[in-house]
């Protein structure tokens, strides 16, 4: 997996808050939700932006006396079946009377600039 230079579509930084690796043209950590710079064309909407994936279930430990514990585990596949990134998101453990709720979501924007396009 090649990592795109600075500039490019998929290009990333570190959020100076959090930590969390981030898409360069972030205007707004999707991790902390600090902002993060002075977007004009975020703020004025320029870019498409589009929420293709949204998932969100609750969950609750099979009933019983007996604590189950979970993993979160988000993956990443290519076109090819290939996985490119998978993390362990958080960890715990649920008794009968408790729950969780999970999210899952993607976000899209629109990439700006010169180097936005696909070269042939
Ligand atoms: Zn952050």
């Amino acid at each position: 997996m090649s990592t795109p230079r600075p500039g490019m579509p998929g290009a990333t930084r570190t959020c100076p808050h959090c930590k969390t690796i981030i898409l360069e043209s972030a205007s707004v950590c999707p991790a902390c939700r600090h902002h993060l710079r002075f977007d004009e064309s975020a703020i004025a909407g320029a870019k498409a932006k589009i929420s293709p994936l949204h998932v969100e279930g609750t969950i609750s430990p099979p009933a019983g006396e007996v604590a189950w514990e979970y993993s979160m585990v988000v993956s990443i596949k290519n076109e090819r079946g290939e996985e490119v990134a998978r993390q362990v998101i958080g960890v715990g453990a649920l008794y009968a009377d408790e729950q969780r709720t999970f999210t899952l979501a993607v976000e899209m924007t629109e990439a700006t600039g010169s180097k936005a396009r696909r070269r042939h």
